[in-house]
């Protein structure tokens, strides 16, 4: 349990150091939210199922395509939420 929080503080101070270095990228900015959201757990960020959040597309910080996007927000809005 110990080992976890230590990880869990370390990926926060590492995150919080990367954002502070770098204020203006939105994705390190959007990556850094994420990892606040999963409690700071990379897999859960990776393992996130709530596609419908608008960040979602750029959680893992990479690029994504306009084609990607399209595909993406396509699926999300005709999924019936119920
Ligand atoms: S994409 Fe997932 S992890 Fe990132 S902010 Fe949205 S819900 Fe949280």
């Amino acid at each position: 349990m110990n080992d976890e929080l230590a990880t869990m503080a370390r990926i926060a101070k590492q995150a919080r150091e990367r954002q502070e270095a770098n204020p203006r990228s939105r994705a390190i900015a959007i990556r850094t939210k994420c990892l606040d959201c999963s409690a700071w757990q990379t897999a859960e960020v990776r393992q996130c199922v709530v596609v419908a959040c608008p960040l979602w597309p750029w959680r893992s910080g990479g690029k994504v395509s306009e084609k990607e996007l399209e595909i993406h927000f396509k699926k999300v809005h005709d999924t019936p939420l119920v």
